[in-house]
């Protein structure tokens, strides 16, 4: 089939890549022409396991191709995929302006008829404003051209996007048309050989259906925290409790680790975007409310236990960092917990050195050059010289550390696990002091 796909992001690249790998004819469109030159010189702006040789595969074969050319790029597909951002407004809801313009460009350039794939994370109701924009511009040009809007949201992890694509445990499609829902199951029925993994409902309940699964993840997360701080109020060590309820097949173990909170593009701009969306229908959602307040104090926590040790003032102490990423495998730096700690430290009069196998450019360019940041190549070359080392991303690579080395780099001897990777009796018993999220009586 021919695709288009609007948006070369983590959602629209890996999504043309995927649909490129099983022989679809995929053009991936961007406003970001230094994106799109570079994508097409082979080099992939984001760093995705999997994902570079993939692209450069398919766009060698002619299967993938980059250009900033909208109309060209409508007047190739027969689906068209709307994959643009949907940042957060001032006041928390999504802001769709890029999915409105791409709309408007489409009703622009319409010649047959076509579906419009929405994959963009949007409140319910965009697929009607998605419709009527287009149509608007058709009128304008006495157009008369058929095509039907769909939603299709996006469930991939970061940092697993191409396997998610490659394999999905689901594929939502909200649609209103047979012809549409017939193409989409067509689309896709090369990732829906072993068992039927569609989803098939009413747009709307699509849309929301993208919201309510980030919110529920988001929710198991807070509910961590918040178990993990009484737990180390009343004495008890959270990593046994979460063993002990993911025990229960009805809570399983999947998404119950507690931490130094939720990052990243989706879940802190998803829950608020669904809050807005609910008051704005009259509808006080109290637990997204809570999920919030809660991973908003979760990422401070760090920074509290640090200042608990080390007392107030932190001037003239050097803290090393391993990662900085809001999760591993990626490196996304939107709304990490890294962040807040990084400011907390500065602004404390703190040094830091930080390591991160894949988010040190990012931090570069978020955070340009400053004294008190020092981003280094090597993971146990940001402890030379530092008092303490806080964990704040779960890479593989920091699991299991030379301990000994640990002890002979750091000053203070004492590590901060904002992921609870560490076993406190291991740490302990190298000579090192241990703090972890909610890990009561075992420190
Ligand atoms: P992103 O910011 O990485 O990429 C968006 C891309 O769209 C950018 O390259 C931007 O230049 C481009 N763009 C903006 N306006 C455009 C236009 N008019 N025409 C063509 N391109 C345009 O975003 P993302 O992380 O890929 O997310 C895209 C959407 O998918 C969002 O709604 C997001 O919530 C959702 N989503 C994201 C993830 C994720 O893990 N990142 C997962 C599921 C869903």
């Amino acid at each position: 089939m021919r695709v288009t796909i609007f948006g070369t992001g983590y959602v629209g690249l890996v999504t043309g890549t995927c649909l490129a790998e099983v022989g679809n004819d995929v053009v991936c469109v961007d406003v970001d022409a230094n994106k799109i030159a570079r994508l097409e010189r082979g080099e992939v702006p984001i760093y995705e396991p999997g994902l570079e040789p993939l692209v450069r595969a398919n766009h060698a074969s002619g299967h993938l191709k980059f250009t900033t050319d909208a109309a060209a790029a409508i007047e190739h597909g027969q689906i068209v995929f709307i994959a643009v951002g949907t940042p957060p407004d001032e006041d928390g809801s999504a802001d769709l302006s890029h999915v409105l313009t791409v709309a408007r460009t489409i009703g622009r350039t319409l010649s047959r008829y076509t579906v419009v794939v929405n994959k963009s994370t949007v409140p319910v109701g965009t697929a009607d404003a998605v419709r009527a924009a287009i149509s608007a511009e058709l009128s304008a040009r006495s157009s008369e051209v058929g095509f039907d809007v769909v939603s299709n949201p996006e469930f991939l992890k970061e940092g697993d996007a191409v396997q998610d694509c490659l394999r999905p445990d689901r594929i939502v499609v909200g649609a209103e048309s047979a012809h549409a829902v017939d193409l989409l199951k067509a689309l896709y029925a090369p990732f829906n050989r072993n068992h039927e993994r569609i989803v098939l409902m009413d747009v709307r309940s699509a849309e929301l259906t993208k919201y309510a699964a980030n919110a529920m993840l988001a929710t198991k997360i807070s509910f961590m925290n918040e178990i993990a701080n009484i737990a180390e109020q009343v004495g008890a060590d959270v990593e046994q409790v979460r063993r002990g309820i993911g025990s229960d097949p009805r809570i399983g173990y999947h998404f119950i680790y507690p931490g130094a909170g939720y990052g990243g593009s989706c879940f802190p701009k998803d829950v608020k975007a669904l809050e807005y969306a609910a008051r704005a229908h009259a509808y006080e959602p109290r637990l997204l409310s809570a999920v919030e307040a809660v991973n908003a104090a979760q990422k401070r926590r760090l920074f509290a236990l640090i200042q608990r040790h080390f007392g107030e003032s932190l001037a003239g102490r050097t803290i090393a960092l391993w990662g900085l990423a809001f999760k591993p495998n990626t490196d996304d730096m939107r709304e990490a917990p890294s962040r807040t700690l990084l400011e907390q430290l500065w602004a404390a009069g703190a040094t830091v050195r930080a390591y991160d196998p894949e988010a040190a450019a990012e931090t570069r360019r978020l955070y340009g050059a400053r004294k008190d940041l020092i981003l280094c190549d090597q993971q146990y070359a940001a402890l030379e010289g530092a008092d303490a080392l806080v964990v704040v991303t779960e890479w593989k690579a920091f699991r299991s550390p030379d301990f000994e080395r640990l002890h002979a780099l750091l000053k203070e001897r004492v590590i901060f696990d904002g992921r609870n990777i560490f076993e406190p009796k291991v740490v302990e018993a190298a000579g090192l002091a241990y703090y972890g999220i909610g890990r009561g009586r075992s420190v």
